[in-house]
């Protein structure tokens, strides 16, 4: 058998975990599976070397930045594999580089092209265990380090485990699994023990760190099924599957909040073809991902537009908006990153009316306001102050009785 593990930072914060993912890697490997480790930066390591940015420029280049994140991931593939070597094991660890991870050129989310698989299976002929540095590769173009985007070491594991046609990708990290909430912000959430792929992927791409989004995407379109359990216990986790529909007997699975959301809003823009075209083009152009878009309803040939991006990209984003305002007969426009985008998901919504009046009643009695809503066939999302997004959460995990 063959299996693809992954750790996140939590799992390898210190020398006594370090020895303890060591201990089950290498208990693992004496039942003679083949094992392809791939290991996030030791705890907060990341941010740290993003404060240490801020200290000394606020516009750091993009190539600089993956050159500098990708060490984090570097000690901590060497440390664990002393740590294995030291239980007698023989281990290799390996840069996403070494390890064939092949990347596009888009510095600090770059995505994986290819994977060049003949080291990783040199190594497992060679009877050792591989250890890989999660969340970097190195792009085709130029041969320089990238990295995949905050999180990314999940996509690592996963692009690996399709790669290698594991038998098994677990995902090991701080929580017992998947909750139908963070389980940090309502304790009293429950952890599925299974959750649909669609599911995920939406829960994912709306901000539940407990999975990267792209790690998802690359387990549907390669049918890899993922294991999210807890490094801390042996209890089972959360199988991330494909879900016959009788199965699906909840209308809502989960609430999640992203706090990583901007809103941008321009005024009384021309009404005429071609307006929206303009804006999202020049956006799409310096690589900012919009996520909800509203424009209002039609007076006087003027239209509002707002959307939202990523707090990251809200500098840039007002820098094309500024630029483009005349041109677009805009009146002019606001912005705030002091929103937040609280959602419900479920794959059974659809076929309950009245899921959207449940929700917007929950944050009512709240007294919270709705700047924005977007819906899907399987999530309503709101636009709402960020003070409010805790209350909001919890207030909706209680009205959908998840508890
Ligand atoms: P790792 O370092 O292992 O990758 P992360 O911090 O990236 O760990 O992801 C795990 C965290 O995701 C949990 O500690 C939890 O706070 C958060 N989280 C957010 N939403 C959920 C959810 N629905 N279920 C489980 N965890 C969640
Ligand atoms: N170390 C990176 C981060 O903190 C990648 C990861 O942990 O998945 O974002
Ligand atoms: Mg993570």
């Amino acid at each position: 058998m063959l299996v693809v593990q992954k750790y996140g930072g939590s799992s390898v914060a210190d020398p006594e975990r370090i020895h303890r993912v060591a201990g089950q890697i290498v208990a693992l490997r004496e039942k003679g599976h083949d094992i392809a480790v791939v290991v996030s930066a030791m705890g907060d390591t990341t941010d740290e070397l993003i404060s240490l940015v801020k200290e000394i420029t606020d516009s750091p280049p993009d190539r600089e930045m993956d050159m500098l994140l990708s060490t984090g991931e570097q000690i901590s593939i060497a440390l664990l594999a002393m740590a294995i070597r030291k239980r007698g094991r023989p281990v290799t660890s390996l840069t996403g580089p070494q390890a064939g991870i092949i990347t596009d050129s888009v510095h600090t989310k770059a995505r994986i092209l290819n994977i060049d698989t003949r080291r990783l299976k040199k190594e497992f002929s060679q009877g050792n265990i591989v250890v890989v540095a999660g969340f970097q590769g190195i792009d085709q173009a130029g041969g320089d380090i990238t990295t995949l985007g905050r999180g990314g070491s999940d996509t690592t594991a996963v692009a690996l485990a399709a790669a290698l046609q594991a038998d098994l990708c677990e995902i090991y990290t701080d929580v017992d699994g998947v909750y139908t909430t963070d389980p940090r912000i309502v304790p009293e959430a429950c952890k599925l023990n299974v959750i649909s792929y669609e599911e995920m992927l939406e829960l994912a791409n709306l901000g539940a760190a407990v999975l990267h989004p792209r790690a998802v995407e690359m387990a549907v379109n390669y049918k890899m099924p993922l294991h999210v359990r807890s490094s801390f216990n042996t209890n089972p986790g959360t199988l991330v599957r494909e879900v016959e529909n009788m199965e699906r007997a909840l209308s809502v699975t989960g609430v999640v909040c992203d706090h990583n959301v901007a809103k941008i809003g321009l005024f009384n823009v021309m009404d005429k073809p071609g307006v929206a075209f303009t804006i999202f083009k020049a956006l799409a152009d310096e690589k900012i991902n919009v996520d909800m878009i509203i424009q209002s309803a039609m007076r006087d040939e003027r239209n509002d537009i707002s959307f939202t991006c990523s707090t990251g990209d809200l500098k840039n984003a007002l820098a094309v908006v500024d630029r483009l305002q005349t041109d677009i007969g805009a009146d002019g426009y606001t912005h705030s990153d002091a929103v937040a985008k609280v959602s419900i998901v479920g794959a059974g919504m659809i076929s309950n009316p009245g899921v959207a009046a449940t929700m917007f009643k929950a944050l009512y009695e709240e007294g919270i306001n709705l700047e924005m809503i977007s819906t899907s066939e399987i999530r309503i999302s709101c636009v709402l102050r960020d003070k409010d997004a805790e209350k909001a959460v919890k207030a909706l995990h209680k009205k959908f009785a998840l508890a």
